[in-house]
């Protein structure tokens, strides 16, 4: 009998204990959050998806040749001196069409390395941090601003324009050669011998 009371007891001191401790929880601010509902603010330099304003890329490369993952990949083609690329947003003069900018952000380390050489500070992180995708493919961000059709007329007329540069200077070298070949010195006749009879 004395142990039944007893376990009664035990029970209730244990649900009491427990409650206890669920009470002093209750008035404690939470530090958790309601993730995707509530977002935490980001810290003021957090490296997350990159983005590229193509208005003021050079293509200079320099972002290319910081990556140590080699997850960018940018091609471009000379521009003719007839053509007007435009400028940047701080006045640079554009001189090289952009005919591929792909950024493979699923090899992406978030270094920032590519960040920080840009000229003209285009290339930047972006606050973006939920881009997750079925598809690896769609992770390869493509920033060019050129059509399909518009790159081929760019890189044709360059090589058009590069064949007739090529050509005027195997013209001019040809004709330096000619000016600079030193021309035969024409030999003096000799005087006539006057022992020989001339015929009649
Ligand atoms: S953040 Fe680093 S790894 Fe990512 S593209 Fe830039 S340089 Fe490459
Ligand atoms: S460093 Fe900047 S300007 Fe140069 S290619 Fe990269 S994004 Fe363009």
């Amino acid at each position: 009998m004395r142990k039944y009371f007893k376990d009664i007891f035990q029970s209730i001191w244990t649900i009491l204990i427990g409650m206890k401790i669920t009470m002093g929880h209750l008035f404690v601010p939470a530090v958790t959050i309601q993730y995707p509902d509530v977002k935490v603010k980001l810290p003021e330099r957090a490296r997350n998806r990159l983005y590229v304003n193509m208005d003021d890329c050079i293509g200079c490369l320099q972002c290319e040749m910081a990556c140590p993952v080699n997850c960018i990949e940018i091609e471009t083609v000379k521009s003719l001196p007839t053509d007007n690329l435009g400028t940047t947003s701080s006045g640079q003069k554009k001189k090289l069409w952009v005919t591929k900018f792909d950024i493979d952000i699923a090899k992406c380390c978030y270094c920032g390395l590519c960040v920080y050489p840009c000229p003209t500070e285009c290339i930047k992180m972006t606050e973006v941090y939920e881009f997750s995708e079925f598809d690896r493919n769609n992770l390869i961000y493509n920033f060019v601003t050129m059509t399909p059709g518009e790159i081929e007329i760019a890189k044709a007329k360059a090589a058009e324009y590069e064949k007739e540069q090529a050509a005027k200077k195997a013209a001019a070298a040809a004709q330096a050669k000619v000016a600079s070949t030193p021309v035969p010195a024409v030999q003096p006749s000799k005087p006539a011998d006057p022992s020989v009879e001339k015929p009649s």
